[in-house]
């Protein structure tokens, strides 16, 4: 009998347990002390100066345009292969949305593609480190200066990685990241805002909690985004082990990559020069049309847990409908989608198992 190996598995134990229990104890369960240590905490490892802890990454995403007053009138450029959040959030302000498409090899948005898009109403883009592979942020960066436009970093997958050997934190202006289940660490439900900018992250305070100053007095429409002590104290844990999840979770995708680069059919993840440490969110492969169906049959008759990943936002039935989109406007976003799948990689996975999988995948090739 093989054991059942899932996608993803959070490096949780009793040492969070014993965090969560002390949070209770202590008698302050809401937004207190521990989220103020947990972002200290995110400022360390990530170099930024300003942190903001938050209830999940859709809500980090949605309190950065807030805090840009983005809205009405506003063009904002997002790419449309990305999880569904980094386009909602630019609905949810009322903001009009401007779709690009993404770089064939490593799935991420480009600065062609994106400059493309920039008119006079274009307020900010949103690069997606999708997979836990940075875009080029130096060039973005650039691209936003050249335009006087802001460059948010949807980093919910790139929380540890590094880019040009700094870590992921500091290279946008704005940062979002999630600490949701399956995320490289995790609080539960949980996300966070780093930026170096003080005027965005005291507005980005004001947000998250209801729009007030102080108590009772609220001067911004704001929300309820507030990350909580028990939360906090899981994720103050989990900062511990990220080195460590990183590192393993990087041994494992050199492992995969070894071996598979073997196959024809298949084409392991594409790591661009400024990418050094790519935090390994998922392990995506692209594999041949031909032999996909059979692959993902093949791996769960073995018990081995597969993804296809998000479909672009631009198919998504309700865009679809609101915006009329076709389905072959951003035809490298379709077919990323269409031919990438997202095989196990997690922190305890033993390292031969990936050698293990792969020879028995061979056989149906
Ligand atoms: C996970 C994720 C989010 C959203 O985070 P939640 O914590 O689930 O709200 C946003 N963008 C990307 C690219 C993600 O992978």
């Amino acid at each position: 009998m093989i054991s059942p190996i899932p996608i993803a598995k959070p490096l949780i134990n009793q040492e969070e347990t014993k965090a969560v229990n002390k949070a209770i104890k202590s008698g302050w369960i809401t937004m207190g002390k521990k989220v103020k240590e947990f972002e200290r905490k995110i400022c360390t490892l990530t170099k930024s100066k300003y942190s903001v802890a938050v209830n999940n990454g859709t809500s980090a995403l949605d309190a950065i345009l807030k805090a840009l007053s983005i809205g009405p009138g506003d063009e904002v450029i997002v790419p449309s292969l990305t999880y569904i959040s980094t386009s909602n959030v630019v609905l949810y302000n009322g903001a009009k949305l401007v779709l690009c498409d993404n770089d064939p090899d490593t799935f991420n948005v480009t600065v062609k593609n994106i400059e493309k898009k920039i008119t006079k109403k274009t307020k900010a883009f949103i690069t997606v480190d999708l997979k836990g592979t940075p875009v080029d942020y130096a060039k973005f960066k650039k691209l936003g200066r050249k335009y006087k436009i802001y460059f948010i970093s949807d980093s919910a997958e790139s929380f540890g990685a590094k880019y040009k050997k700094k870590i992921v934190g500091t290279q946008a202006d704005i940062h979002s990241f999630s600490f949701f289940a399956n995320k490289n660490i995790t609080t539960g439900e949980g996300g966070a805002v780093t930026t170096n900018n003080k005027k965005i992250y005291e507005k980005l305070k004001v947000i998250r909690n209801q729009g007030q100053d102080k108590r009772y007095n609220h001067i911004v429409l704001g929300n309820n985004y507030r990350m909580t002590d028990i939360c906090a104290s899981i994720g103050i844990t989990q900062l511990k082990k990220i080195n460590k999840i990183i590192k393993q979770k990087n041994e494992l995708a050199k492992t995969y990559t070894k071996e598979l680069k073997k196959n024809k059919n298949i084409t392991p993840p594409f790591i661009p020069h400024y990418s050094t440490q790519p935090s390994w969110y998922m392990y995506s492969i692209k594999v041949k049309k031909k032999v996909r169906g059979k692959l993902i049959k093949f791996l769960s008759k073995h018990k081995i847990d597969t993804r296809l990943s998000f479909p672009p936002v631009h198919i998504q039935p309700y865009y679809v409908k609101k915006f009329k989109f076709k389905r072959n406007q951003f035809l490298n976003a379709i077919n990323s989608y269409d031919s990438f799948i997202d095989i196990p990689i997690w922190y305890g996975m033993k390292k031969k198992n990936s050698k293990l999988h792969y020879k028995k995948n061979k056989r149906i090739f």
